[in-house]
């Protein structure tokens, strides 16, 4: 054999053996979207590099850093690092405008970063998102949000923590620029190199950076002051509060962390992102907030808007760590007659049911039973004699005997 040919660094085949987590990730995203009115839209996967680099901004490290940029035809164009740019075009080209508001799209697919790979950091990775047009009053903001807290429950994944934060418009935002700019001013020279270039750049994006060193000047009394004081408009903090109130509401649990800027320069009023207790350190599932100038910046007709982006390489490895789901159902029988006709039957009534195809022992079979299902249906020579069956809460211990048509009343 010649030189094997490896997969690329940052890359990954997804098998088989994985497709399960994966089918359930996508089907529970279309049934979740579809329902709340969101239809699926799927953009190309590579674009002009020209709309990331004014779609996602020229000071984000996306585009600084991260794009797999190449020519072609003398044209250059980039594989999406996000999918966010790539929908505004097309809604814009599409004349969505046109369509009575909310327009509400959902997509998913695989998303390209050349960052260092690690765990839950890829350079081919998968997003599944949601953006709406058209509303700029909190209740959208509060759908979305409420849309990917329901989305998370519907895979299992309680252990979540909501951030929340207002950036403020292009107004407020200027006065906290300045403030800060003005209050980090001395500890310049203490901050990393990032920091350093963001600080006449982009300063806000400094309150992102995951540096210890910068962490603590964050922390200085002056500089919290800053960071904390209310430097947001009338409007800005009606709109922040209305959007808590409608999250209250709705009973979903958020905090609000002001050091929360979100990496893409688009954003303005709510930000948020959702956490997971059970990831290291790249801990964020999902990423979002309001864009109400990027469908105008993009040449559009100027439409408000809001979305999120979930990284599913980082669902999937939550999925992976919670318990299997068991079986409604395991049938333990000396008889494998009644044991296939009983399982195709419960199957045929949606109850999720397997057996022991080999027959072994009843103590065998009642063993397997507890590991893998929540009840044992049990057809033992009494029961088929006298048409009944047994059925056993494995959780609880607790059995009854019912006659055999009583069956499906009993799981
Ligand atoms: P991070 O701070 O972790 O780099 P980000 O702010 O760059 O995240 P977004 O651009 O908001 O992330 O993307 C939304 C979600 O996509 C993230 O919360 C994360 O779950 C996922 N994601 C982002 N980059 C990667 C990657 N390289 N590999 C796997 N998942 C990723
Ligand atoms: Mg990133």
């Amino acid at each position: 054999m010649g030189n094997i040919i490896k997969v690329q660094k940052g890359t990954k085949d997804i098998l088989p053996q994985e497709m399960g987590l994966w089918y359930t990730m996508e089907d529970n995203a279309r049934r979740i979207f579809t329902n709340a009115g969101y239809g699926e839209i799927r953009t190309p996967i590579f674009e002009a590099t020209e709309l990331f680099a004014r779609g996602v901004g020229d000071t984000t490290d996306i585009v600084n850093k991260e794009m797999y940029t190449f020519e072609k035809s003398e044209r250059s164009l980039t594989l999406r690092p996000e999918n966010t740019a790539g929908v505004v075009r097309a809604f814009i080209e599409n004349g969505m405008h046109r369509l009575s508001a909310p327009v509400k799209l959902w997509y998913k697919g695989p998303m390209f970063r050349y960052e260092r790979p690690q765990a839950g950091r890829q350079r081919q990775f998968h997003q599944v998102g949601v953006e709406m047009f058209g509303i700029k009053d909190a209740t959208a903001d509060a759908e979305v949000i409420e849309l990917a807290v329901s989305y998370l429950k519907s895979l299992g994944l309680n252990d979540l923590e909501v951030e929340i934060n207002s950036l403020g418009c292009p107004n407020c935002r200027e006065n906290f620029k300045t403030e800060l700019k003005k209050v980090l001013k001395p500890y310049f020279n203490d901050l990393c190199e990032d920091c350093q270039n963001r600080y006449e750049k982009n300063p806000l994006r400094l309150l992102d950076c995951k540096v210890d060193s910068c962490k603590a000047i964050f922390e200085k009394p002056d500089v919290k002051s800053v960071i904390y004081g209310d430097f947001i408009c009338e409007d800005c903090a009606e709109h922040f509060n209305q959007l808590k109130s409608y999250l209250d509401a709705l009973g979903i649990k958020y905090t609000v962390n002001k050091l929360l800027v979100r990496g893409l320069d688009y954003y303005n009023r709510t930000v948020f992102e959702i956490k997971s207790n059970n990831l290291g350190s790249q801990n964020a599932v999902c990423g979002g907030g309001r864009y109400d100038s990027l469908v105008r910046n993009l040449g559009g007709v100027d439409t408000p808007a809001i979305g999120f982006a979930m990284g599913m390489e980082r669902l999937y490895s939550l999925l992976q760590k919670k318990e299997p789901e068991k079986l409604t159902a395991y049938v333990v029988s000396t008889n494998q007659t009644e044991a296939l006709k009983t399982v195709k039957y419960l199957r045929d009534n949606n109850i999720s049911t397997d057996f022991d195809f080999a027959g072994k022992k009843f103590t065998k079979q009642m063993e397997k039973a507890s590991k893998i299902a929540k009840f044992a249906v049990i057809l033992g020579e009494d029961e088929i004699a006298n048409k009944t069956v047994s059925i056993k809460n494995l959780e609880t211990s607790h059995q009854v005997t019912v006659p055999q048509a009583e069956l499906l009343n009993n799981l």
